[in-house]
């Protein structure tokens, strides 16, 4: 397909017309172009995620590759880093292989599916690394995320190994023995609610020990979703150190804070915990001073059932595609802690580099891949479950206003979203 679109706001402020001719931009639209008035909209690159759950195989219930992608293509996102939580877990080649080709077959996205660190999430073997690197996958993100490495042997290991490629460990720092059953942010609420609490020090103890791990061991380390003030200063310490450590935020965790617990709405209950507003400010100015490379949104579908239980017998997880880039407009853009080239920093190019994800380094320049997002920050929508295109609808902002919607999402010149719909599985695959 070629494309017009005219009239766009890039990142940086200018304003210019995109050329899209096979897949790439190109210098300029052929005669046939359809053409899309982008008069008033923002272009972004395509977003990159670099923590979604996608469920399939195993939990089809929740998700599956191709609902995520919508899912995913609907919030503006044109690649997916899947989580290895699966079942089966991804911890061999032949099950990121399948992944990958999954996406590969519904086009709405580039889907990389992250390896597990050990065998099973069980946190006693190192699972098959080196094969998942080598696959048709080629994996380059390993993490257990739903579990934390704990075990610090192992996580020297990894490490030492996946540095071996160029890989990443993307570790999900939560001290198991100190959040035996807990449920909540740690504090006098907890206390209040009779929930047990969850220590900061769970996570920030786990990120102090990853980062002289990854120092010793020369090697990247991603920490997912931090969620404390005081991991900011860990990592702000780590990086002045020189150590190779990136960092995300969840859109929820810049946003939503540990109150919400009081309505025992299990819509509210995710891991890590959502915390104080003190913390959720430090995020704020940590992803605006680049102490916190990326926002992910950690995009977790669970059932009904699941989510419309007890608070203590709930599903931890948040559903966060078809959301993140109005909550992130919310708490950054709104706030004037970002501009969008800081956006499109975060929500793109840093979690395509941190992946090793290519195409994303040169946005909106000739020849290279035509991944755009066109969104109107001026239009506010209340959310609701017809915004969201996954298979489950645990989403915390139904029935809230929320800022921007995606116009248009554009995935290697294809459009999966025209006009503010999401176009279907035929269009999509038949470019
Ligand atoms: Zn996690």
């Amino acid at each position: 397909m070629t494309l017009l679109i005219k009239g766009a706001t890039l990142p940086d402020g200018t304003r210019r017309d995109l050329a899209i001719h096979d897949g790439v931009f190109a210098e300029a639209a052929a005669k046939c172009a359809t053409v899309i008035d982008a008069d008033g909209l923002q272009a972004l690159p395509g977003l990159v995620d670099l923590h979604t759950h996608l469920r399939e195989p195993g939990f089809e219930q929740s998700e599956t590759v191709l609902t995520g992608s919508r899912a995913a293509a609907a919030g503006g996102f044109t690649a997916v880093f899947a989580m290895a939580n699966t079942s089966p877990v991804a911890d061999t080649a032949g099950v990121v292989e399948q992944v990958a080709s999954l996406g590969d077959q519904h086009g709405y996205v580039t889907v990389r599916p992250i390896g597990a660190v050990t065998i099973g999430l069980a946190g006693e073997r190192l699972a098959e690394i080196g094969a998942m690197a080598r696959s048709r996958a080629a994996v380059r993100v390993f993490s257990d995320d739903g579990k934390c490495v704990h075990d610090a042997l192992l996580m020297r290991r990894a490490l030492e190994y996946v540095a071996t490629f160029d890989g990443v460990v993307a570790q999900h720092a939560q001290e198991p023995r100190l959040t035996e059953g807990a449920q909540m942010n740690e504090g006098a609420l907890a206390s209040e609610l009779g929930l047990a609490g969850w220590p900061a020090v769970a996570e920030e103890a786990i990120i102090a020990r990853d980062v002289l791990l990854a120092e010793a061991a020369s090697a990247r380390l991603h920490v997912c979703h931090v969620s404390t003030a005081g991991s900011v200063e860990v990592v702000r310490w780590a990086k002045a150190r020189g150590i190779a450590v990136t960092v995300e935020v969840t859109p929820h965790h810049l946003l939503l804070t540990e109150d919400l617990a009081s309505s025992y709405d299990a819509r509210y209950k995710v891991n890590p915990p959502l915390r104080r507003s003190e913390d959720v400010d430090a995020l704020r100015a940590a992803l605006a001073d680049g102490t916190i490379d990326i926002v992910a949104t950690d995009h977790a579908p669970h059932p009904v059932e699941t989510k419309e239980a007890a608070w203590a017998e709930a599903s931890f997880g948040m559903v966060g595609l078809e959301s993140a880039l109005s909550v992130v407009q919310t708490a950054m853009v709104d706030t004037g802690l970002l501009d969008w080239a800081g956006v499109a920093r975060v929500l793109s190019s840093a979690p395509a580099a941190i992946g090793r994800l290519g195409g994303y380094d040169a946005a909106f320049q000739v020849g290279s891949p035509a991944h755009v997002t066109l969104i109107d920050p001026t239009a506010r929508r209340t959310f609701d479950v017809a915004h969201l295109k996954g298979r489950s609808v645990n989403s915390p902002y139904l029935g809230i206003e929320l800022p921007g919607r995606v116009v248009a999402t554009i995935h290697g010149g294809v459009p999966t979203v025209l006009g503010g719909e999401l176009r279907s599985a035929e269009e999509v695959a038949g470019g």
